[in-house]
């Protein structure tokens, strides 16, 4: 078994590890500077200043003005609350349209508000995982609260237009959510004019840590909490502000906007260097999604014949971490439910595996990687050949 020093990292979309400077701006909050900010005196005021800060940084990094954006516990938080917030400002409308391809923050909360009374249209998408926007458009009703659908896919990577998606939006006076997990720290954003009423993000996707995310409100929307109780966040989310994680948030948002350019050249080049020795030195191999409008970090790859948990099993013990372009339940492995969408088959949707590059990935371990791999896929084609 590898120690952890020499583990080569490929899944950044799942967690990524906690940026040294992220680190040190938080320290002294789970030490010396202990103070509520919420407290009148001095030493909950400097605490105050220091949450005060985080705002301005994310803030500068969406593009949008500090006062819009509200930190929760995560991207599972903020897509709860943003849908939450929309069926409770339009008591009127009960109809939520989103998509098959959304995380299950988004999927699993429609399904709760289905069995209290609501409607919910989940959109398709074609082969490589785009969206039409013409049924979008035809799927919005007089009574729907709300469109929400993800920037960019977990999975694959794959980008929605939002532009085009927001036209709709705005034409049919609907109000639109964005989940944007995947998409802070990998792509410029710039909220500032755009039509938007909510973006979901997640530090620990962004090199802060886990239990720490934001939800952007446009200052012009309605909102209604979902977390009820003090007046923190400006009376949007109650609880006493998880200070540490939220000054580190902070910090990863103003380290992400300097590194986006490296995020867009180095690590692209990584993940395209990856495939496209994939790609020629091995066989039946293809890449899921649309290639061109996809994050610069992330690789799906289906490995034909193959059983990508036997792969996983093998990177794992050569000390390379990736995901499975599967979710496992109670031991069995469920094919994907992105994959499926993408009308993949069963098949084809258990020969798949999520690679993801990030900051700190070097060429050192690109070159390591692309030696065990194929190696990797070989003995295992070897042993159980596929079915003629
Ligand atoms: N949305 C997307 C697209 C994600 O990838 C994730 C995490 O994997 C989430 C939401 C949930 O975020 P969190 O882990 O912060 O609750």
């Amino acid at each position: 078994m590898k120690t952890d020093d020499e583990i080569i990292y490929l899944d950044n979309n799942s967690s990524t590890r906690i940026d040294p400077e992220v680190l040190e701006e938080m320290m002294p909050f789970l030490t010396e500077r202990y103070g509520n900010p919420s407290s009148a005196h001095r030493f909950g005021r400097q605490v105050k200043d220091a949450t005060k800060l985080a705002h301005e940084r994310l803030a500068a990094l969406l593009g949008c003005q500090p006062n819009e954006v509200v930190f929760t516990s995560g991207g599972t938080e903020s897509d709860n609350t943003a849908l939450h917030s929309a069926l409770q400002m339009t008591p009127d409308r009960r109809h939520i349209v989103t998509t098959s391809v959304e995380h299950n923050a988004v999927l699993n909360y429609c399904q709760t508000v289905v069995s209290q009374g609501c409607e919910v249209t989940t959109l398709e998408v074609d082969d490589e995982g785009h969206l039409d926007l013409a049924e979008l458009e035809r799927a919005i009703r007089p009574d729907t609260a709300v469109v929400s659908v993800m920037w960019a896919n977990n999975e694959t990577g794959v980008i929605n237009p939002l532009d085009e998606i927001a036209a709709i939006c705005r034409a049919k006076g609907v109000a639109l959510h964005t989940d944007a997990v995947q998409t802070v720290g990998k792509m410029p954003i710039d909220l500032a004019g755009k039509y938007l009423q909510f973006l979901s993000l997640s530090g620990h996707k962004l090199h802060a840590s886990k239990g720490v995310g934001a939800l952007y409100v446009n200052r012009n929307s309605k909102f209604h909490p979902m977390i009820v109780g003090g007046p923190q966040e400006g009376g949007r989310r109650a609880g006493t502000d998880n200070v540490a994680s939220i000054v580190g948030l902070g910090k990863a948002a103003e380290l992400a906007a300097s590194t986006l350019e490296e995020e867009n050249t180095r690590v692209r080049a990584l993940r395209d260097r990856f495939e496209e020795t994939l790609l020629a030195q091995v066989e039946d191999v293809a890449v899921n999604g649309d290639r061109a409008k996809r994050l610069p970090n992330t690789s799906n790859v289906a490995f034909l014949g193959v059983d990508a948990q036997a792969i996983l099993i093998k990177l794992d013990q050569e000390g390379v971490c990736c995901s499975l372009g599967s979710s496992c339940t109670t031991g069995a492995v469920e094919p994907s439910h992105v994959l499926r969408a993408m009308h993949m088959t069963n098949e084809r949707a258990r020969s798949s595996l999520r690679f993801s590059f990030g900051r700190f990935n070097t060429e050192a371990e690109l070159d390591r990687v692309l030696e065990i791999l194929p190696r990797i896929v070989s003995k295992l084609r070897q042993l159980a050949p596929a079915a003629g």
